[in-house]
């Protein structure tokens, strides 16, 4: 590092500027990655602890880059939330999830889930309600069949501004998730005050849960406080047959984890469900 005038400094490392040119290049292609369609969601499956089978998928974002290959959402998610261009990529993703909804529900696969991840800048937006709305009427997909899902550290400095898109939303059938929950620094205020339905339990939870009582003890508790609350919850990031058997005695709802299935495509989806019907 150089110092280049007061408070200023100025990296110069090989593997940053790589990273700030992937970065740019990453920025500047989006439209036309979304024009080639180089995206694509895959679905990960949930597991219903009640009965064995299957509560629905989440969808999640994949970029097929003609040159990088995959590339991660974590990678260019938050690129796309800093430039702005996550409000027409998030609606892209939300009329992908509203056509699975309508050819899940002509196969029958009914009751089901899609869950759809939705960043702050979508949700914040003055018409973000009357999208949603749209979209689930021109692909004529059931409200009920869809659940956004929201995370605490996006409602930072806006919770107060955000419950009442939720609350239309909710009105009209659409599961409000509270995602990746235990990771932001108030979550007990968020589930006072946000009108969800349901909560995910972070992955980083889960992972540390086998031989650690402590975390034992938090994540029963959390459990039970949403039972109480009368809201249903998932376990997120489930790997292991430890990590498994310990969530479903805690009387978890649901789980989602590599352990049951990681993210497929919607082929494999409707051969997984049929492998699973009972
Ligand atoms: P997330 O919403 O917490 O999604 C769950 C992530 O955990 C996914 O990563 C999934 O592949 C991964 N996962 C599932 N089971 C396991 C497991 O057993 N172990 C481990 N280690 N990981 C597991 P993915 O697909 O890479 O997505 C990363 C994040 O990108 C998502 O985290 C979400 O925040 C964001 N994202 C993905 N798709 C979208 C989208 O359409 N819109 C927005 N706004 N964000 C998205
Ligand atoms: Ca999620
Ligand atoms: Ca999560
Ligand atoms: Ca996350």
């Amino acid at each position: 590092a150089k110092a280049a005038g007061r408070n200023t400094y100025c990296v110069y490392e090989p593997q940053m500027s790589e990273m700030a040119a992937l970065r740019v290049e990453l920025e500047q292609s989006f439209k036309r990655a979304l024009a080639e369609n180089e995206f694509e969601l895959y679905y990960q499956p949930q597991q219903d602890f009640e009965t064995n089978g299957i509560r629905g998928v989440e969808a999640l974002l994949r970029w097929k880059h003609p040159s990088h290959g995959y590339i991660s959402p974590a990678d260019f998610i938050p690129i796309a939330e800093q430039t702005g261009f996550i409000v027409e990529l998030g609606e892209w993703v939300l009329r992908k999830a509203c056509q699975f909804i309508v050819r899940m529900s002509e196969n029958g696969f009914i009751p089901f889930k899609v869950c759809v991840n939705i960043s702050a800048m979508q949700l914040t937006r003055f018409d973000f309600v009357d999208m949603v709305f749209r979209c689930l009427a021109e692909e004529g997909a059931r409200p009920d069949m869809l659940e956004l899902e929201i995370t605490e550290t996006m409602l930072i400095g806006s919770l107060d501004s955000s419950i009442e898109p939720l609350l239309l939303l909710k009105e009209r059938g659409i599961h409000i998730a509270l995602d990746d929950f235990g990771t932001g620094y108030s979550s007990l205020n968020y589930l006072r005050k946000l009108p969800i339905n349901h909560l995910k339990i972070d992955k980083s939870f889960v992972q540390d849960i086998v031989g650690n009582p402590g975390e034992q003890e938090i994540f029963n508790s959390i459990v039970d406080l949403v039972h109480k609350l009368k809201l249903t919850v998932t376990a997120e990031g489930v790997e292991t047959e430890e990590q498994y058997a310990f969530v479903k005695q805690g009387g978890c709802n649901y789980l989602q984890g590599y352990y049951f299935c990681k993210p497929i495509t919607e082929e494999a989806v409707v051969l997984f469900l049929k492998s699973k019907k009972v």
